[in-house]
């Protein structure tokens, strides 16, 4: 039940073996999706293989068979027998194998491709209740609009905010609130929504693009605005997205208490509507 997906074939996982001189091993050159299937069909697969184009353009890495993002993906869920189940499929695409150097090989080698699939458990404790979050000096390079994976910053961060009890963290650079090691961050305020614009500075995420959508579908005011760090105490809601995280409210933020300690009612309405959305993925 643990099929993989490698340069073109699909493995048993155990049986896959990657060059030490992959430079995905060697620098973290390379980059990464993650898309949800909700038994029955991936979550807006359209937009995550657009990422992962841009993601390479932006990186000058050649995958030829790019195209054939959503059929590996579909091909783990169903070698996996994950059609019934919620699930995540995650693939790679690294610049491929050379001796190290800094430089890009010349001539250029064929990337490396890896995918997996596996279950994942809806939050839904988390979604009903609301999480805690930790805020952090932003410690990450200034090309977060790239889904890399190197992820030093984020894992050390996530890290940090699982020790300290907290579910996620988010990062505050130059005093603006930007986004979580895994999620973007919305906030409710003088009853208009906001979250940091698209940039360098956050990952522009498909749950966002989405939730923005919802947002707009349901008359709230939007504004992709930064949020500073000055004015959270005027904060009534806060959320955050993703695709692992889905939307998840924040009831506290720093030692901000957010609505009494429970998800606000603007919250709640587009956590009902994202779940319409996934549920009617439903095979
Ligand atoms: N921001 C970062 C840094 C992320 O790693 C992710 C997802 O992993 C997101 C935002 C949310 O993006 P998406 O909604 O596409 O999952």
């Amino acid at each position: 039940m643990n099929i993989a997906y490698l340069n073109g074939q699909f493995l048993q996982k155990e049986l896959i073996l990657i060059s030490p001189d992959d430079r995905g091993f060697l620098f973290a050159d390379g980059i990464y999706e993650v898309v949800r299937w909700y038994q029955g069909d991936f979550y807006d697969i359209d937009s995550h293989l657009k990422r992962l184009k841009r993601s390479m353009k932006e990186l000058q890495i050649k995958w030829d068979e790019e195209d054939s993002f959503p059929n590996i993906l579909h091909e783990l869920i169903i070698r996996n027998g994950l059609e019934q189940q919620q699930s995540k499929v995650y693939l790679q695409v690294t610049r491929g194998c050379a001796p190290r150097t800094h430089s890009f090989p010349a001539p250029a080698v064929n990337p490396t491709v890896y995918a997996f699939a596996s279950s994942i458990k809806s939050g839904t404790k988390e979604i009903e209740s609301g999480v805690s979050v930790m805020l952090k000096k932003e410690m990450r390079w200034s090309r977060c609009d790239i889904k890399s994976i190197s992820l030093l910053p984020n894992t050390l961060s996530f890290q940090e905010a699982i020790e300290s009890g907290n579910y996620e963290c988010v990062f505050i650079r130059d005093g603006l609130v930007t986004e979580g090691t895994h999620s973007n961050i919305f906030f409710m305020k003088n009853g208009a929504l906001y979250t940091h614009p698209e940039s360098d500075h956050i990952l522009s995420g498909v749950t966002r693009k989405n939730v923005l959508r919802i947002a707009k579908s349901l008359d709230i005011p939007v504004y992709e605005e930064a949020v500073s760090e000055a004015m959270l105490g005027n904060i009534s809601e806060a959320f955050l997205t993703g695709t692992t995280v889905e939307v998840t409210p924040v009831t506290k933020l720093g030692k901000i208490i957010m609505g009494n300690g429970h998800p606000g009612p603007v919250t709640k309405i587009i956590i009902e509507k994202f779940k319409a959305e996934t549920s009617a993925l439903k095979g």
